[in-house]
């Protein structure tokens, strides 16, 4: 398969986007609005609408969702969280964080939902994704660059974006030596559930720093619920493995491991049907990522940047990535416009990837860790002021202004 490549201009005209996740279609539908040709190359053979837990989307995400019009569909397949209660494990409140004046919610949805609806919105618009396709290699000259398949199928374009992910593969041919995504402690699993009598949240997402595992969840005005955890094993398992075990064992083992705390998580766990719970795999944090672009070659979403998965902005920062490098490349000629991108983003993304490390590891902490953590999460979140971070939430993105 090859695209329509060379310009004289140096203008882009056509570019392969690699990896069918979220990043993915984002930045196929900005590139098309941008005027731009843009087939999608996944590894998978078919769309994976049923992997990952749930997460939270930030309402700066929005802002990108919505410069290529996506943004109500998302909408309607997530759920306002007007708020977080962070509790300890015998149920003391450890912080309690609202909306914000003038910024909209943070909404919680399905990771395979989000998936759906922008693989739906992007097949609505005629954009090709075509599976089965694993990249391993690609090479360039003065004309385009070509990408090379697993199965031994090439395809040419003007530009390759690498939207694949953590371990990504376009990240290791932009720098070899990059480093792998490192194991964050934890393993995730999630569910949607009937109503079983827990009182509706208002809202709120609770999380629970239980003593062997992180129990989140939230109660909507009908009765019926959502859970998730994250819970502290030596050693990865990846999704496939944890679906191996099957539902029913893990049931069975959360409801060990959230014994004792103050929860509903043995309401909740006992109402899950096994054959429904979802598996997200390990946590995974990824050092940062020297270079972004090389040549014809560049990296949007988690292949760039990752922010821990607890910071509710990874899907939102890759979004905003997305839409952000579809306009660069839109506006300027392709040296300048993969450097005015990165140029950018960086600075914002690295602060709020910063600003969201510590969770994680609060999540996984020890026994002596997590009386440390207890005494002195209220006290950290008396002294931040929740304004502080409202920066994060505001991208508002004008698509059609030229970027200078
Ligand atoms: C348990 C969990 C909870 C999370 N919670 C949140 C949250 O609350 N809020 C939030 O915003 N984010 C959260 N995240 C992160 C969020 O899912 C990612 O930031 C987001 O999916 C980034 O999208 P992406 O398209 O860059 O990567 P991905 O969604 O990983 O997509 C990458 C795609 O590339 C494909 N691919 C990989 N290698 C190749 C190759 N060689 N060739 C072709 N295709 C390839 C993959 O198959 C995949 O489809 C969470 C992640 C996890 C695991």
């Amino acid at each position: 398969m090859a695209n329509s490549t060379g310009t004289t201009s140096g203008k882009v005209r056509s570019a392969l986007v690699i990896g069918g996740g979220i990043a993915g279609p984002v930045t196929a539908m900005a590139l098309q609005r941008a005027g731009i040709e843009a087939t999608v190359f996944e590894a998978y053979d078919g769309p994976a609408d049923e992997v990952g837990g749930g997460m939270g989307l930030a309402p700066n995400g929005f802002q990108a969702f919505d410069a290529i019009g996506v943004g109500d569909a998302i909408r309607a397949v997530s759920a306002e969280m007007n708020g977080i209660v962070l509790q300890s494990w015998n149920g003391r409140r450890l912080a309690q964080f609202g909306t914000l004046p003038g910024i909209d919610p943070m909404r919680f949805v399905i990771r395979a939902k989000l998936f759906r609806t922008l693989r739906e919105a992007a097949e609505e618009r005629g954009l090709t994704t075509v599976y089965g396709r694993r990249i391993v290699d690609a090479s360039e000259d003065a004309d385009g660059v070509t990408a090379r398949f697993e199965d031994g199928s090439t395809a040419t374009a003007d530009v390759l974006i690498g939207a694949d992910g953590l371990r990504s593969t376009v990240r290791r041919l932009i720098e070899p030596t990059a480093p792998a995504p490192q194991f964050a402690g934890t393993i995730g699993f999630g569910a949607l559930i009937p109503a079983v009598g827990v009182a509706p949240t208002d809202g709120r997402m609770h999380m629970a720093f239980g003593r062997r595992c992180f129990f989140a969840w939230q109660v909507f005005a009908d009765g019926t619920g959502v859970w998730f955890v994250n819970l502290p094993v030596a050693h990865p398992l990846s999704i496939g493995e944890q679906r191996e075990r099957g539902g029913a064992y893990w049931l069975d083992h959360l409801a060990k491991v959230c014994e004792g705390d103050t929860t509903p998580a043995q309401l909740m766990l006992a109402a899950t049907d096994p054959g429904t719970m979802l598996f997200a795999g390990g946590m995974e944090k990824m050092p940062r990522a020297v270079r972004w672009s090389r040549g014809r070659l560049v990296l949007t979403g988690d292949a760039a940047h990752a922010p821990s998965s607890s910071s509710g902005q990874g899907a939102s920062l890759a979004a905003e990535s997305s839409v952000e490098l579809a306009r660069c490349l839109r506006d300027l000629p392709l040296p300048q416009a993969l450097a005015r991108y990165e140029n950018l983003r960086r600075p914002r993304v690295e602060r709020i990837i910063k600003e969201t490390a510590r969770t994680n590891a609060r999540k996984a902490a020890g026994p002596v860790a997590r009386v440390v953590r207890d005494a002195l999460l209220p006290v950290v979140f008396k002294l931040t002021k929740p304004e502080k971070s409202a920066w994060q939430f505001r991208y508002p993105i004008d698509f059609d202004a030229p970027v200078a």
